[in-house]
């Protein structure tokens, strides 16, 4: 008997005959013996929708008022499968975020778990009932309802995995695992039956949308064992789908390259021509993170004759707000510079994989394979298990796939 925590995400509880089905899984791992949790998104859409009549009323709702209304897609949600359950014959009992007590922080449609009260989970658990909890919520410490950003049901099932200390916290989706890379792009993309959390970080931050990165982290940080799989299999499926392993199993067959990661909605900002003195990084930077903008890759050129380049990327939604800050701080005299540039037309393709950190030369077969396709290359960066690549957003898809050949990934790792 195990106990496990299964998530459901929105397109999997998106009607009636989907939570239905839903049911039936749950009510075969309950049937099985197991100890079930589960957690269920919004219905597919329905997040948006509420969020849309918010800003109907007025085009700057108040943080605090906007949890009030997302958080009630997941409540409709848990007394759907709840009765879905009952009608199947077992017990179940739905709880929202703060029935539960999932305790956060106070940043309204942001907020972070602080700390969950397991105690009526286990009672009920114990008893032989099934428990099901919203998603995405949770409550303060003042009792305020708080959501954790979209996608944050990833997060709560992990979160709730850790607290119970559950076997697995298994996430059902709409695609049966992690891929080598997006299959709408590489129809030859495979299934990964295994990949290493730090694998599934990068590749998650890289732009890979399977999971909120968030869970990620924290599934790292509390040693859940996760796994991916589909929800629209059959109810009685035995597909085992991508299991994210927090070791490096020794006897993980290991691929050079796990998967390909991209992300089109970046932009670069630059400034030319730059006097090059200490200070002049954080005189570029300090402003842009006082505006709360996050920067992902940044780059600075090698100084010639006192100055230089300095180029980093940012989400392309706060492009005009990063360029707008910069061009600011050049007016008022904070750092001399040529000319603050920018382009939002650019895309990130990212390769992962831990075989690096044992593997020279994997940057040299990338940008190979991409010059072999007269891709040009505006910026590099790695880490020990990455390499990325910025480029003009209209290759994107052609470097996926070329990249996805180069690497053979299609062959798996007994063959490479
Ligand atoms: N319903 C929320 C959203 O759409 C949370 C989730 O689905 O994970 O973002
Ligand atoms: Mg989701």
């Amino acid at each position: 008997m195990a106990l496990i925590v299964q998530k459901y995400g929105g397109t999997s509880v998106g009607s009636i005959d989907r939570i239905r089905n839903v049911a039936r899984r749950v009510a075969r791992f309950h049937r099985e013996g197991h100890q079930v949790v589960v957690v269920v998104s919004a219905m597919a859409g329905e997040t948006n929708r509420l969020l849309a009549l918010a800003k109907e009323v007025s085009p700057n709702p108040e943080p605090r008022e906007l949890d009030v209304i997302a958080a009630t897609g997941e409540q409709v949600t848990i007394g759907l499968l709840a009765i879905a359950l009952h009608e199947l014959g077992v017990k179940a009992r739905s709880y929202t975020g703060g029935q539960v007590r999932i305790l956060t922080d106070n940043a309204h449609t942001k907020a972070r778990i602080l700390e969950i009260d397991e105690e009526r989970v286990r009672r009920d658990l114990a008893d032989g009932t099934i428990v099901v909890v919203a998603g995405f919520q949770g409550v303060d410490k003042h009792g305020n309802v708080t959501t954790l950003g979209r996608g944050g049901s990833d997060t709560s099932g992990v979160a709730l995995a850790a607290a119970l200390k559950a076997d697995e916290c298994q996430i059902y989706t709409d695609v049966d695992g992690v891929y080598t890379t997006d299959p709408r792009i590489v129809p030859e993309a495979r299934r990964l039956d295994r990949i290493t959390f730090e694998e599934m970080l990068e590749l998650a931050s890289q732009g890979s949308k399977v999971l909120q990165i968030r869970s990620v982290e924290f599934a790292g940080k509390y040693l859940v064992r996760l796994r991916v799989l589909s929800s629209f299999d059959d109810p009685d499926s035995t597909a085992t789908g991508t299991l994210i392993t927090y070791e490096e199993d020794e006897d993980m067959e290991q691929a050079i390259i796990s998967g390909i990661a991209f992300n089109r909605d970046e932009a670069k900002i630059s400034a030319m021509g730059v006097e090059d003195r200490p200070g002049i990084a954080y005189s570029i930077l300090g402003p842009i993170a006082e505006s709360n903008i996050d920067v992902d890759m940044i780059v600075q050129n090698i100084g010639a004759s006192g100055h230089t380049d300095f180029s980093s990327t940012v989400n392309r939604n706060e492009y005009q707000k990063a360029l707008g800050v910069l061009r600011e701080q050049k007016e008022k005299g904070r750092f001399e510079a040529r000319d603050i540039i920018g382009d939002n037309r650019i895309a990130k393709v990212s390769v992962v994989g831990i075989g690096m950190r044992s593997h020279v030369g994997l940057a040299s077969e990338m940008v190979k394979a991409l010059a072999g396709e007269g891709i040009n290359i505006q910026m590099i960066s790695t880490s020990e298990i990455k390499i990325a690549v910025v480029i003009d957003e209209k290759y994107v898809e052609l470097a996926v796939r070329v990249l996805h050949k180069a690497f053979e990934l299609e062959k798996g790792p007994e063959a490479a």
